[in-house]
């Protein structure tokens, strides 16, 4: 059953995109549409599918766990991690993810590169004092980094971000342009930024994966 709700929510998203993209002189291609279904059932992930939708995130291996069997004929869907990965579950997450966005440091890389298959990765990096975020600091970046390119498993896609909460999506700007300068210096392309309240700002700084939840599934109920 098909939720038009999700349809309109959708085109509305995908507006939004287009419209920075051509802001900032690029071509909405350019960015990847990250669904991140966190907290809702398989069949909202099988009505994104439906949609079109080929790339979703999950924050949590426990939760995945149960839904991946359900969502595993979604023949080129692939299934990226977002949230933060202890190295003890490492194993589990090679099993259900194709892409792990959130790598912080060069011992969760080393537990990720006994993959048996190829396995693409983004670093996360922590830009902001706050205590509750995961990331490596700036500093560790080059380290990280070396070690990562240094892993025959790990295609190293680019960096990702989370700045401090703020309903103000400007406030988002440094935190994105420092992750840009980051990656220019470090000769990476990838840059996952941005979510439902900031992905223009984002956009307009280079993101090429944009992660959204809320403004295409609604609110979450809190787990
Ligand atoms: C939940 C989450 C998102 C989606 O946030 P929305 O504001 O709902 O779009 C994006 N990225 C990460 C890392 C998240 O945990």
């Amino acid at each position: 059953m098909l939720d038009h709700g999700l349809a309109d929510r959708l085109a509305t998203v995908r507006d939004r995109i287009a419209t920075a993209a051509a802001r900032a002189g690029r071509t909405p291609e350019q960015i990847l549409l990250l669904a991140v279904t966190k907290v809702f059932p398989a069949a909202v992930v099988r009505d994104a599918y439906e949609l079109g939708l080929r790339d979703f995130g999950e924050n949590y291996v426990q939760e995945f766990e149960h839904k991946a069997p359900l969502v595993a004929d979604l023949s080129g869907a692939r299934f990226h991690l977002i949230g933060h990965l202890q190295s003890n579950k490492s194993r589990k997450a090679l099993d259900l993810f194709q892409v792990i966005q959130t790598v912080d440091s060069p011992r969760l890389a080393a537990r990720l590169n006994e993959s048996p298959t190829p396995v693409e990765v983004y670093l996360e990096v922590k830009l902001s004092a706050e205590e509750s975020k995961h990331g490596a600091l700036p500093e560790k970046l080059p380290e990280l980094i070396e070690s990562v390119r240094a892993c025959p498993q790990l295609t190293l896609t680019g960096l990702m971000t989370i700045p401090p909460w703020t309903e103000e999506a400007e406030q988002s700007r440094p935190y994105f342009r420092a992750l840009r300068e980051l990656a220019a210096r470090h000769n990476l392309a990838g840059l996952s930024m941005g979510m439902s309240h900031d992905l223009e700002v984002a956009i307009e700084e280079g993101a090429t994966c944009v992660r959204i939840g809320t403004a295409l599934f609604g609110k979450r109920q809190k787990s």
